[in-house]
């Protein structure tokens, strides 16, 4: 080892030292421990567990949930994407009413308590396919149809909406949040570099970096609990990802508003345009888990399980405290190919690694009270769904 790297590596066992007074790891150390030597990784995910066990002791979450891909047309063409579709392309479909309602009548006797509501953006915009089939259902667009879907499943089910609809205005956050205790936007990166021709979003007006951290930013003057997350691997470079990072803990430490940071890997799907990108590998996933866990001690912080199958209980050594939406019913129509695992196996693998698996609401226990006080529908099915604790009344 050169004299340098000691220097290298003793400053970042320094910077290790500091977490376990409950500071968070500098920028510096951050990138650095993205591609420091494989010999300090251990000391990384240690500090990143001990972290999480500061945070969350003994428990890890869950939110047992329907999948409702409201509509797969989109007018992005993100080049790791296979949900989305043209209107002439055989799988397009928008959900009617009553599709909504049979799956998630279905989750309900499962004991699922959130609607996840995935679908593109916008895609009225593009597509006057969409245009009509929204006419025909009697809507004036994509988001108006949402809206009425969120209100019909509060009204008629024990579920509780979590609507993924892309950005928003100030004014359509207000709007779902009357249907909705919590909702979400991905920001996957705030790297412009990855709207040049041939990245991931050279096609992909709804991904510009500075609109999504708008919509974040939205929520949180609205005080909505809001879940958002970094995609790794879809061009980044290590800085980009401690950037991506930072930025999402900047609006959480001006707004409180982030229940929840998901880290998502990207993973190969034959036919999208990124066929042939090499995959993040494992160690990579588990020092950037461990880095946000890190940066971000005291936020929720997710990675899914069914992305890092077979071995996905090591995500537990780097620091996560959930686990994310899982369904005993639909598939994960964003990675069909990755099925969740059961629940069963999910239970004993994170008891193997010494906590409890508990199940949550798509609104996080600590952001309950703010859905809490506001009086009405939403907060009557909220406290309904909710034990003493706030984790859901109907627990695995
Ligand atoms: S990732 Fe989302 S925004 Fe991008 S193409 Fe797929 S559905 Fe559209």
């Amino acid at each position: 080892m050169s004299h340098a790297t000691e220097t290298c590596c003793g400053s970042l066992a320094a910077e290790l030292a500091e977490t376990q007074r409950g500071l968070p790891l500098s920028r510096r150390a951050a990138c650095q421990f993205l591609t420091c030597d494989p010999a300090l990784v251990p000391d990384l995910l240690a500090a990143a567990r001990a972290a999480k066990e500061r945070f969350k002791p003994g428990i890890i979450t869950y939110s047992r949930k329907v999948f409702i891909p409201l509509t797969n047309l989109c007018r992005d063409y993100c080049g790791y994407c296979v949900f989305r579709r043209d209107p002439a392309d055989p799988g397009a479909h928008t959900m009617t009413p009553d599709e909504v309602l049979a799956v998630v009548r279905e989750g309900e006797k499962l004991g699922c308590t959130e609607a996840l509501f995935s679908l593109g953006d916008k895609p009225e915009l593009l597509f006057p396919e969409m245009r009509q089939a929204l006419h025909r259902l009697g809507y004036n667009s994509t988001l108006h149809y949402l809206e009425a879907m969120c209100a019909l499943v509060l009204r008629e089910t024990s579920l509780l909406p979590h609507p993924n609809p892309g950005l928003l205005s100030g004014e359509w956050i207000r709007r779902l949040a009357a249907v909705s205790p919590s909702m979400g936007l991905m920001l996957e990166s705030t790297s412009a570099e990855l709207l040049r021709a041939g990245a991931a979003h050279d096609n992909a007006p709804d991904k510009l970096p500075g609109k999504r951290l708008h919509t974040i930013q939205e929520a949180g003057k609205q005080r909505v609990p809001f879940t958002t997350g970094l995609l790794v691997g879809i061009g980044e470079t290590p800085e980009n990802r401690v950037d991506t990072l930072l930025a999402i803990r900047d609006l959480h430490d001006r707004y409180g508003h982030i229940q929840e940071v998901i880290i998502q890997n990207f993973r190969v799907k034959p036919g999208i345009p990124m066929e042939n990108w090499p995959e993040p590998t494992r160690a990579d996933m588990l020092r950037t888990v461990a880095v946000a866990r890190l940066l971000m001690p005291r936020v929720n912080l997710q990675a899914p399980p069914n992305l890092s199958a077979p071995d996905y209980d090591e995500l537990l050594d780097a620091g996560i405290n959930d686990w994310g939406g899982i369904s005993p019913l639909t598939p994960d129509f964003i990675n069909p190919e990755r099925p969740w695992p059961h629940l069963e196996q999910l239970r004993l693998r994170t008891e193997a690694k010494g906590s409890r698996l508990e199940q949550r609401l798509p609104v996080y226990p600590e952001f309950l009270p703010r859905i809490l006080g506001q009086p009405g529908l939403l907060s009557d099915r909220v406290r309904a769904a909710a034990d003493t604790e706030g984790y859901a009344r109907r627990a695995a």
